[in-house]
C-alpha cells in the first residue's frame, strides 16, 4: 500500500505529546498503524520530547516536591488517556465492513441513511463524550457533504478513494484540513469509499446533510 497523504508534522508532534483531542488522536492512531513513515516521525518526536525533559537543569527541590509530583501523577492517572493504543482484539466489524483494530474499544452505531449514497455511523470513545468521530460510507461517484469546520479535520481512508483539489486519497491516506478550507471531495467511480473522520472543535455541515447529521451528533 503506497501512502501519499500524511498528517502534518505538527499533528504528529501534538499526538506524541498527548495534546491532540481524543477524536483526532484515534484517527491518527489508525493512520500510524499502517504508516511506517509517520511511525518514524512519532519516534523522533517522542525521543526529542524525552531529551528536552532530561536536558532541563535540575531545579532546586521544594520541600513538598515529592508530594506535589505524586499528586500530579494521581491526577494524570485519572485523566482519560489522550493516546489511543490498539487493544489486542480481533478487528471489529460494522455489518460487512471490517474496521481498524483501534476501534475495538469503541461503541459503534449502526449505519444510518443520510441521503442517496451516503451513510454514517457515530463512533463513541469510552470516557470521551465530546469526541465527534464518524464513519462515513459514500457510494462511488458521489460528492461528500460540503462542509467547513471550526478546527482541523482528520479523515483516514479505510477503503475506496476520493479526490479533491489536493489530489487523490486512497486507503491508508489521511486527509488533514484546516478550518480555512471549504472542500467537497468526490468519491472516485471505481468503488464506494469508507472513511473514519474526526474534527477538533465542531463540524459545520451545510444544507440538507447538516439538518440530518447535526441532531445525530447532538449539536
Ligand atoms: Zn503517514
Amino acid at each position: 500500500m503506497t501512502i501519499n497523504h500524511h498528517p502534518s508534522e505538527e499533528s504528529i508532534a501534538r499526538y506524541a505529546a498527548g495534546r491532540l483531542e481524543a477524536g483526532p488522536a484515534l484517527v491518527l492512531s489508525v493512520h500510524l498503524a499502517g504508516c511506517p513513515h509517520c511511525r518514524g516521525l512519532l519516534r523522533t518526536f517522542e525521543a526529542v520530547g524525552g531529551a528536552l525533559i532530561e536536558d532541563m537543569p535540575p531545579a532546586e527541590m521544594a520541600e513538598d516536591a515529592l508530594e506535589v509530583a505524586l499528586a500530579r501523577l494521581d491526577a494524570d492517572a485519572q485523566r482519560p488517556a489522550r493516546r489511543v493504543s490498539a487493544p489486542q482484539q480481533l478487528a471489529p466489524r460494522l455489518g460487512d465492513v471490517e474496521l481498524p483494530a483501534a476501534l475495538a474499544g469503541c461503541e459503534i452505531g449502526p449505519w444510518r441513511w443520510m441521503g442517496p449514497g451516503f451513510r454514517l455511523s457515530r463512533v463513541r470513545l469510552p470516557g470521551e463524550p465530546d469526541a465527534n468521530i464518524l464513519l462515513m460510507r459514500i457510494s462511488a461517484g458521489r460528492k461528500m457533504p460540503e462542509h467547513g469546520h471550526t478546527g482541523r479535520e482528520f479523515t483516514q481512508i479505510l477503503s475506496g478513494s476520493f479526490s479533491d483539489s489536493n489530489g487523490r486519497y486512497r486507503a491508508g491516506d489521511l486527509a488533514e484540513e484546516d478550518s480555512e478550507t471549504e472542500h467537497q471531495p468526490i468519491v472516485d467511480r471505481e468503488s464506494e469509499c469508507i472513511c473514519l473522520a474526526a474534527v477538533e472543535g465542531r463540524m459545520k455541515l451545510q444544507g440538507f446533510v447538516a439538518r440530518m447529521v447535526q441532531p445525530l451528533l447532538g449539536f
